[in-house]
């Protein structure tokens, strides 16, 4: 196999075969594609002991959209590169690659089908005790060893070099804070919300801080960021959870991997407001939701301010008023880029099941209006919300 070419199931199971050496000589392989995100095909391997492996293979364009929207193949070498950084900083809650083939463009990983994706076990109003400390964990170690803190200046300009990524993180450019805030043909905007989302458009002071908020995307390679934190990319059961997909990794703000993660949390609580119809299950799963919000944070910032007080070699960024400073900024960040979140997964190309599978479409309306407002007041009050109680009394304040 030299040149690049579509995987079929059989040459899914040749290179499973070839590069895992997992599944023993005369093993009788099966393979089935059932990739269901956006941009790449997903094949499971399996021998007929049970055993059973992941190929992924990035599409020399975007799966959902088909060959009119061409996208770079380079991505498989940047979720290969950053998954394998982050393994070694948080080996619990990130995916094994197992090997990565550039003229392919494939990965070949564990299979983690005794998990569960996190986004589906939230709308089904599951609870899992562990997530947000697993996840803070997760953030904190990932970020903070590929951050300045950790790296000297060299070593941390060879890696934002090597994790350049453009193609994909003009997608975040465009999706994530340019259509929302225009009348731009890749909106997906439901007609219960439109006079809402008319009103992005002409929000000039809410343009004003999604401008600073893109700026700092393009412009604060702060530490190596998953750069897609939403609940399709985490696999999650009863004991554990793992991060996986991370084709739009790169150097950027840490608030973004942080604000992402905690924006998808936000709307799943909102979702609730539509799926759940029984009063007191709807207010035990958002208290849940509220709770995972608070420890994500807190236990994000202890971790990340114990590792600079402790780890950090270069003498000028010990200075502890700095350091104090810089947590501040990142939880100004999480705040816009979590408003972000709720305000393009609502009136964006892509949106999300939590609000799409609300089957009476005025509730879900409801919900999409609401998530346009709390994404508009944290954007525009995240330098004014000092701590998590003020953030928990603004979300409550939605009922
Ligand atoms: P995309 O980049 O196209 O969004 P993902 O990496 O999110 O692709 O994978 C798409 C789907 O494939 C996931 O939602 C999941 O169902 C399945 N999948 C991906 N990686 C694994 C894995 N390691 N184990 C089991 N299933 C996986
Ligand atoms: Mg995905
Ligand atoms: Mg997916
Ligand atoms: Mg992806």
């Amino acid at each position: 196999m030299a040149e690049y070419r579509t995987f079929t199931t059989d040459d899914a199971m040749r290179f499973a075969d070839e590069h895992s050496g997992l599944f023993g000589e005369h093993s009788k392989l099966s393979c089935e594609e059932f990739g269901d995100g956006n941009l790449n095909l997903v094949f499971r391997v399996e021998n007929d002991k049970g055993t059973s492996l992941i190929v992924k293979q990035a599409l020399p364009y975007a799966r959902c959209v088909g060959e009119s929207w061409p996208l770079t193949i380079d991505r498989a070498r940047i979720e290969a590169e950053v998954l394998i950084k982050h393994r070694k900083l948080c080996p619990e809650h990130t995916v094994e690659v197992l090997h990565y083939d550039a003229e392919h463009a494939a990965i070949l990983m564990e299979d983690l089908s005794d998990y569960r994706i996190l986004r589906s076990e939230l709308i089904a109003a599951k609870q899992f005790p562990h997530l947000a400390a697993q996840l803070a964990a997760y953030l904190a170690n990932t970020l903070y060893y590929t951050s300045d803190f950790a790296l000297t200046g060299p070593k941390k300009k060879q890696q934002v070099s090597q994790f350049l990524n453009p193609e994909l993180c003009l997608i975040t450019e465009d999706l994530f804070f340019t259509d929302p805030y225009c009348n731009h043909e890749r909106n997906n905007v439901h007609s219960e919300i439109r006079t809402e989302a008319q009103q992005l458009w002409h929000d000039e002071v809410l343009q004003a801080e999604v401008a600073q908020l893109k700026a700092d995307f393009l412009s604060k390679p702060q530490a190596l960021l998953h750069g897609d934190m939403h609940s399709g990319s985490i696999f999650i059961n009863d004991e554990n959870c793992k991060v996986i997909d991370a084709e739009f990794g790169f150097y950027g703000p840490i608030g973004f991997d942080v604000g992402s993660l905690v924006g998808n949390l936000l709307l799943s609580y909102l979702s609730h407001f539509g799926l759940t119809a029984d009063s007191s299950a709807r207010e035990t799963q958002q208290q849940y939701l509220l709770e995972q919000i608070t420890c994500l944070w807190q236990q994000f910032s202890s971790q990340f301010k114990q590792l600079m007080e402790q780890e950090c070699r270069e003498p000028s960024l010990q200075n502890s008023l700095y350091q104090q400073r810089f947590m501040q900024q990142i939880w100004a960040d999480t705040l816009g880029y979590a408003g972000c979140e709720l305000i393009r997964r609502t009136v964006g190309l892509a949106h999300v099941a939590d609000l799409d599978s609300i089957s009476d479409s005025t509730l879900r309306g409801q919900c999409e209006a609401k998530a346009l407002k709390l994404g508009r007041q944290l954007i525009l009050q995240r330098h004014e919300l000092a701590n998590m109680a003020q953030l928990v009394a603004l979300i409550q304040y939605q009922q």
